[in-house]
């Protein structure tokens, strides 16, 4: 195995980084690109051992790391966010060429955003307060101390949005990290551990273990050192995950999937509301928040349909690097077959493919939109994670209310509705982590994100963040001189 490989360009250690040490395994994975198939390089396969290791270097890292004043950790966590600045251009492209996500989207979008990830939580940690209160004479007083080394596992489909979104509360928090990326997207993760050992973080504050889950996953969340769990992925890993860290009882935050729906009511703008539908193929539909349920009012139907259609058709798929294009690839030859058992076997249960119905050449998916599916169809009740929408009508907002709530997920939901009385009835009883009205993907740091159900269990984002990574103490301290221990 060779420690550096060379990826559009830019040299990324192919290693594990581990107590401010890069540190290789006897084995290696094989990471590709989704663009083409080609062979991007082979990466350290970590094992048992080295997830022991991480946790350990997570560990001794810990009581320094914990006794940082505030104001030191957010001035490296800034120096984080310029080093992230500077390295842009490289961390998109090693992004897009990793994920096959649009390379357009991470240069002006999702880079700037992991820097302000940083920033964000940097800021928002010198704002952590409570005032002290009162308890007859008692004065109360609230700390938020660093809970500990925490195990951050993230998914392929934004790889650095997401772990960062995650190692910034946590790193702000005052714990130490161990970040397990996908294996399908292992690279930023490497580039970004360069980045923090340029910005001066401390050797084992930021820990990073690659290889597959399912081999390492069970060493990192059973280690009875570690004190934070916070997992983005599927359902039954998240199980998984849930059942190891219960021997030690290890406080878990869990991202999880969702099937999420688009009410279209006859008083929407129209236009806007196709838009919304068609934005739901961006990222080839890997985006756990994407409302991939649309629900349109039975007298609109047939027009939505129509200009649903017709904005549909001028979607350009291909290659990601090139700024027209509008939809990359799918991440793996395996999701995209799972895409397609989906997209078949709906169709062979009576659906009608409206547009789409069929994979393209190479590792890309035609947008699909299916009618005539029943309520509980596997099409309509299970995440696809491509770019596959179902169009169903209801005719009275209870209906529409009662279809959007009915399945196990409660991720997201979006409402397209002129009549403001409406919305606010809707979004009532609408279960969900996040409701958009007339808009979607519209995200501040400072909101609580998760999801209810199987989406997920607990919050994070500004102070749900820091309640999560932190133990939260209350010291009472009682007037000088009480006596009373009533
Ligand atoms: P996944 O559950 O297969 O994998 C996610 C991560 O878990 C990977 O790093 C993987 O290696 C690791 N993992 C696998 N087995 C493990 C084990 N036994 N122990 C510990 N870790 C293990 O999910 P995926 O297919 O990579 O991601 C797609 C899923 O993520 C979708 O369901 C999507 O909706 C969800 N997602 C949710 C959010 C959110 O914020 N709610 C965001 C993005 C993606």
């Amino acid at each position: 195995m060779t420690d550096k490989i060379t990826v559009a360009g830019v040299s990324v250690d192919t290693r594990h980084w581990i107590g401010g040490e890069r540190v290789a395994s006897a084995g290696t994975f094989t990471d590709v690109s989704p663009i083409d198939g080609s062979v991007i390089g082979e990466i350290a396969r970590g094992t048992a051992t080295e997830a022991a290791a991480a946790v350990a270097a997570a560990k001794a890292a810990f009581p320094a790391w914990a006794a940082t004043s505030r104001a030191e950790r957010a001035r490296l966590l800034h120096a984080v966010a310029d080093g992230v600045e500077k390295r842009i251009e490289e961390l998109a492209i090693v992004e897009t060429t990793d994920n096959g996500s649009l390379l357009r989207s991470h240069r002006r979008g999702v880079m700037p955003r992991v820097a302000h990830n940083f920033r964000f939580f940097a800021d928002w940690l010198l704002t952590l307060e409570h005032e002290d209160f009162d308890t007859r004479g008692h004065t109360n007083h609230v700390d938020w101390d660093p809970a500990g080394p925490s195990v951050l596992i993230t998914p392929w489909n934004a790889p650095l949005m997401l772990s960062t979104w995650k190692i910034a509360p946590a790193l702000a928090a005052g714990n130490t990290v161990v970040l397990k990326p996908a294996e399908w997207t292992p690279l930023t993760a490497s580039l970004l551990a360069d980045i923090t050992a340029e910005a001066g973080l401390p050797a084992g504050v930021l820990n990073i273990v690659q290889g597959y889950g399912s081999e390492i996953g069970d060493a990192l969340t059973s280690d009875p050192d570690v004190r934070r769990i916070s997992f983005t992925g599927s359902v039954p890993t998240a199980k998984r995950i849930s059942a190891s860290a219960a021997a030690n009882l290890t406080p878990l935050s869990l991202e999880l999937g969702g099937k999420s729906p688009l009410l279209v009511f006859a008083d929407a703008d129209l236009d806007l509301a196709v838009d919304l539908a068609v934005e739901q193929y961006d990222n080839a539909g890997q985006v756990c928040l994407a409302a991939t349920r649309i629900l349109v009012e039975e007298p609109i139907a047939e027009e939505f349909t129509r200009r649903f259609t017709q904005k549909a058709a001028g979607i350009v798929q291909g290659d990601p690097r090139d700024e027209a294009t509008d939809i990359g690839p799918n991440i793996h030859p395996r999701q995209l077959e799972k895409i397609d058992g989906f997209v078949q076997r709906a169709i062979a249960a009576g659906a009608r493919a409206v547009i789409g119905g069929h994979r393209k050449d190479g590792q890309y998916y035609a947008p699909t939109l299916l009618t005539d599916v029943a309520q509980d169809s596997e099409i309509v009740q299970e995440e696809v994670f491509g770019p596959v929408l179902t169009l169903q009508t209801f005719t009275t907002e209870d209906e529409a209310v009662g279809l959007a709530n009915d399945t196990r997920f409660g991720l997201a939901a979006t409402v397209a509705t002129g009549d403001k009385e409406r919305a606010g009835r809707v979004t009532a009883q609408l279960v969900a982590g996040t409701v958009w009205v007339n808009c979607f993907f519209v995200r501040d740091l400072q909101a609580p994100f998760g999801g209810s159900r199987h989406s997920g269990v607990g919050r994070e984002g500004g102070n749900w963040s820091f309640d999560f990574y932190c133990d939260l103490k209350n010291t009472v301290t009682a007037p000088k001189g009480w006596k009373d221990r009533g």
